[in-house]
Order: C-alpha cells, then structure tokens, then sequence
C-alpha cells in the first residue's frame, strides 16, 4: 500500500513537472521575443505540437497555413518556397527550444516511407519521460515490449507474445492488465496493433531511437541507405546489411538484377519488390521471438 501511495505521489509530481516545464518553455519563449525569430504564428504552431505530439505531412502543413493565415503571415505561392519556409520556419522554432532540450524533428514512417514530424525530447533517455504517464511496473514492461520487437526479425511481435512479457517482470502483472496496457499504449500511439501483430509507431521510433541504440547495440540494425534505425525491412541472405522497404523501393527502382549495396558484397537481393502495408507477418514468424522463453532469434544469432 506505501509504495502504491508513493507511486501515485511520484506520478502526480511528474505530471506536474512535465505540466510546468511545457508552461515555462512557452513562456520563456514568449519573453525572449524580441530576441529571436520567434512570431506568435511560430508560438501557435509549437504549442499545437505540444499537445499532439505527432503529426503527419499534411498535418503539418495544414497546421503551417492556419498559424501563418491566423496572425497575417505572408505565405509564399510556389511550393518550393513555401516547402522553404516552412523549414526556416520549423529551424527558427528549434534554435528557440533547443535550450530547453526540446526539438521538432522528422522521422519516416517505416511502413509506406510518409513523413511525420515529431516535437520530442533530447536531454535524457525520452523513455523515462513515460513515467508521468506509466507506473514503475508498466514502464518496465514497455522496455521489454521494445527488447522484444527490436530482436524479432520483423520489427513485430505477436500480442500473446507481447502479453506473456508479464512473466518475465519482477513485479507481478495480470494479462488482463497487459491487454490494458497495450490499449493505452496504442491509444498514445506509442506501439501499433494490426492483425494480431505489435510493433513500434512512428512517434516512439522518433522518442526512442537513441535509446535504442544505446541499449541494444548488438541488435538494433540501421538502413543501409538513409542510416535511420531499421525495425521493419529487408535483410541481405549474406550480410547484414537491412534496407527500409521503402528505401529498398527507391534504391532498387530501375536495377534489373537488385543486388546488394554492399561493396564488398553485392549478392542478389532477395525481394527487390517492396512490401504493402497489409502484407503483415503470420504469427509463426513472430513464435520464434516468443518473449517468454526469450529465444535468440537469427538476428542476434548473426552478430555474437
Ligand atoms: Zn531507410
Ligand atoms: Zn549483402
């Protein structure tokens, strides 16, 4: 019961720390006004990624349109120069937040390649930053969910796979209380359910891909071509090499023989053609990282 107490008291001190350091950055932002390039159309559209967290292309530029139109700012007609100014506009808002370990940074979407713009933290491990939100216990889970789907294969994992992690925490979890878990982890699209299959949305990839880098070294692979962490792609039969499939698409399009772009290896690519978004893996893929028994897959296999 004490450390239930003095769980919901940590909590509740992290909501308000997160609450006031949002407040305090906002407002320091607004003091240092006539020091920076900061406008308000450029205070609105930050606070609306404050509160969104993540936001698509077309998002993004709609959100872009609304501030500029709302505080009468000229906004170019050609695309090339308003896609111009939207970056000046998104850099002039980071070297505002950069002070306060904040940053709106882009990442990939790995199933079609779309673009997302995320406004994410880069002080600390952004995985403790879910501690306002997630008990000591659940937090612990979520690490182990992330372990799982880096050293599967696929870049998913089953959910019967993703619910039996309770078996290896150190504090007891019911699976009713994992399936609940895993809701509000999706709802605060943190991890993506589809068909029976989990894996890492775009917002945690952008949060978490330093610390995954950090933690998992051994297993966490990088695309070949754009060097962005690689859950979701394709892998050479020959070395390590892995591509995102949309990379594969882009790197791929035009060769007749798609070889690997590997100097040193260059062997035929197995599947030059890119997967859809539906073509999901079936569940005996994802058995062999079965997290309970916390088998080694092919992947950390290759590297040890
Ligand atoms: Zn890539
Ligand atoms: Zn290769």
């Amino acid at each position: 019961m004490d450390s239930f107490i003095s769980n919901r008291i940590l909590t509740t001190v992290l909501r308000l720390y997160n609450w006031l350091h949002l407040v305090i950055v906002v407002s320091c932002i607004s003091y240092r006004r006539n020091m920076s390039q900061m406008t308000d159309s450029h205070r609105l559209f930050l606070q609306a990624f404050m509160s969104r967290g993540i936001l698509d292309a077309k998002e993004v530029k709609s959100l872009f349109r609304t501030c500029c139109e709302k505080f009468k700012t000229h906004i170019a007609g050609n695309e090339e120069e308003k896609r111009h100014q939207l970056t000046e506009f998104v850099i002039a808002i980071n070297s505002n937040i950069k002070p306060f370990h904040m940053e709106i940074k882009k990442g990939v979407s790995e199933e079609d390649g779309s673009n997302y713009y995320g406004l994410v933290n880069i002080s600390e491990s952004s995985i403790t930053l879910l501690a306002s939100d997630f008990s000591t216990n659940e937090l612990d889970f979520f690490k182990k969910l992330v372990e799982s789907i880096v050293d599967s294969d696929t870049g998913f994992v089953g959910s019967t796979d993703a619910i039996n992690l309770v078996e290896t925490l150190d504090k007891k979890m019911t699976r009713n209380d994992a399936q609940e878990l895993l809701k509000k982890l999706e709802s605060n699209k943190w991890i993506k359910v589809m068909n029976g299959q989990v894996s890492l949305a775009t917002r945690a990839i952008l949060e978490l891909e330093q610390y995954i880098f950090d933690m998992f070294p051994a297993i966490a692979t990088r695309c070949n071509m754009c060097k962005k962490l690689c859950l979701k792609g394709q892998s050479c039969d020959s070395c390590p090499v892995r591509l995102h499939f949309h990379c594969a698409n882009k790197f791929f399009s035009g060769q007749e023989v798609p070889k690997c772009p590997a100097s040193d290896c260059k062997s035929p690519w197995p599947r030059a053609s890119p997967r859809k978004d539906t073509d999901q893996p079936n569940s005996s893929q994802t058995g062999a990282n079965s997290a309970g028994t916390q088998t080694q897959t092919r992947k950390r296999k290759a590297r040890s």
